[in-house]
């Protein structure tokens, strides 16, 4: 039995909604909160996944007001711990944050409320708990309330493992198991599957919510070359007329890159990451801390309007009104994807997510992957697959989404009718009706079914149309029976049509790293004829 039950009857309904609007000012709960605070003053414990910006905070903090004893949180985000002390600290709550980055004085303060049984809330960084003397002081508090944030670092299988986590179980342990509120923003079934086993949990109510961002249009614009990404980026930047506009990049050498070409002529060759005239700025962790905290405070403020990143840029964005996210390289994981494209239309208002998927990219993340060790290789490899499937997927992109987080409620109430998907669902590419997009289809096919699995899509559209690049040559693929057939065709649109033929599953790509392109079973049969056009 959890400790310090028996002291404390939960409160009515009613009760809940007076504690919200008198210590936080808030009207109502939003989805889910309620339900994860009743289980957690119930004492149960309860495994929470709800996207950022969603709420997670009040699932605790309420609660940390309205029981005896200690609500000890354990959260890697050091930076947004000082917020959250500071706003609760103006409420009238007793909350205090330990971790590396205080003085003397102010950790000696932090123990003696502790000793004192003063302190309702506590943060603390996961290594912390590695110390033993920290570990002696815990053991004689009073816990009365374990709440795991980012739950998922916790996991091999999720997109963020911090080894510090695995701690977490034990220490549970240690403290005699009270009631644990693990929260995420991002798990799928198979991580929160891991959680719940990890960190102990007993039949814990899982509240899966919130992953519908109706107000946002998903889309996913195939690219041949790094020239066609930005001349989308540029379109898609076009057409926003208000607010803001980030456009992630993978690496700080791409975001040096999209910031001059999008501001050219404005910038001098060695652009400054602050604003020059139509206000395009960069970030990345290359850059000094006090010019990184000038270029946030400048896109915060507006006078940066398009803002070129890494994604160090994240922690802590809670900008109302951007309207466009742009995603030029593709990132390792759906997780990410998901959380760095959510950072448009805060404001419930219409925003636009867009990735624009240019297939050699993916090994930019095979080499991080190869770079982070092996340890974790295989699961982020599994990562990266999805988030290609994502890319060339035919579904409803909001839907792809909601199965992957497993957001079963949003699910059932179908496509969101805004996305690329919804709004022109992919033609079969094969069984197209213009004879001249059918030809075309027949010579990719043939072609691609002729090299065996030994090349990849830039080969392929290069070889259609006839470019003797010195590979070509070299490797006396002019002389292939497809080589020139779609002369007449621009590079884009073959490289397009080739896009489109992979995502409605005539041809397959093999390989991550050096993805080749081969025909399946269903592209074979257009070839014998036996599909109908
Ligand atoms: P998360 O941890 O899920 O990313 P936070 O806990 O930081 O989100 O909350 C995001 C914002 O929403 C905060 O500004 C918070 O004060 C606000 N908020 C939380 N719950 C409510 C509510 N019920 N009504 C209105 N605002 C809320
Ligand atoms: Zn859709």
């Amino acid at each position: 039995m959890a400790k310090g039950l028996a002291l404390f009857d939960s409160p009515s309904a009613r009760d809940l909604e007076q504690e919200l609007s008198r210590r936080f000012g808030f009207a109502g709960f939003r989805p889910g909160q309620r339900e994860v605070i009743e289980a957690v003053l119930a004492g149960r414990d309860v495994l929470a996944v709800m996207p950022t910006g969603q709420g997670k905070s009040l699932c605790f903090q309420l609660p940390a007001t309205l029981q005896p004893g200690l609500t000890l949180v354990v959260s890697p985000l050091i930076a947004l711990m000082k917020d959250q002390v500071d706003g609760l600290r103006a409420k009238g709550i007793a909350a205090a944050a330990f971790h590396s980055g205080l003085s003397e004085p102010e950790r000696d303060r932090v123990v003696q409320a502790l000793k004192l049984g003063r302190l309702q809330l506590l943060y603390v960084a996961p290594e912390r708990v590695q110390h033993e003397w920290f570990m002696r002081l815990l053991r004689s508090a009073w816990v009365s309330l374990f709440v795991v944030d980012e739950a998922h670092c916790i996991s091999h299988w999720g997109h963020d493992f911090r080894p510090d986590y695995l701690r977490l179980g034990a220490l549970r342990r240690e403290l005699q198991s009270p009631p644990c509120l693990a929260l995420t923003a991002t798990a799928t079934p198979k991580v929160q599957a891991d959680i719940a086993e990890k960190l102990d949990l007993r039949e814990p109510l899982r509240v899966v919510t919130g992953f519908r961002r109706p107000n946002l249009r998903f889309s996913v614009r195939p690219c041949g070359s790094h020239a066609e990404k930005l001349s989308t980026l540029e379109q898609a930047l076009a057409d926003v007329r208000d607010g803001s506009a980030i456009i992630y990049c993978a690496t700080r050498k791409h975001v040096e890159e999209v910031a001059v070409a999008l501001s050219r002529g404005c910038f001098s060759p060695r652009p400054s990451p602050l604003a020059a005239r139509p206000s395009v700025g960069y970030y990345h962790a290359g850059l000094a801390d006090d010019l990184r905290a000038k270029v946030h405070e400048q896109f915060l403020t507006g006078r940066i309007g398009v803002l070129v990143a890494t994604n160090a840029f994240g922690m802590g964005i809670d900008k109302p009104d951007v309207r466009l996210v742009v995603h030029y390289d593709v990132p390792g994981s759906l997780e990410a994807y998901y959380q760095e494209a959510g950072r448009a239309g805060r404001d419930g208002r219409p925003a636009s997510c867009v990735l624009l998927f240019h297939r050699p990219d993916v090994r930019t993340q095979e080499y991080f992957i190869k770079q982070s060790g092996n340890e974790q290789a295989d699961a982020l490899r599994r990562l990266l697959k999805h988030m290609v499937a994502y890319a060339s997927g035919e579904t409803c992109r909001q839907l792809a989404f909601l199965d992957y987080f497993g957001d079963i409620d949003e699910r059932a109430l179908g496509p969101c009718g805004q996305c690329d998907r919804c709004l022109d669902p992919p033609t079969t590419g094969a069984t197209a009706t213009d004879p001249e997009e059918h030809t075309a289809v027949q010579a990719v096919l043939h072609t691609v079914a002729c090299l065996h699995g030994r090349f990849g899509a830039t080969r392929i559209v290069e070889i259609l149309h006839g470019s003797l690049s010195k590979q070509v040559t070299r490797l006396r693929l002019h002389t292939l029976a497809g080589f020139g057939q779609l002369r007449s065709w621009r590079r884009p649109a073959i490289s397009r049509l080739v896009q489109r033929l992979i995502a409605s599953g005539y041809l397959r790509v093999e390989g991550l790293e050096f993805p080749v392109l081969e025909i399946t079973a269903k592209g074979a049969s257009v070839l014998d004829g036996k599909e109908p056009r």
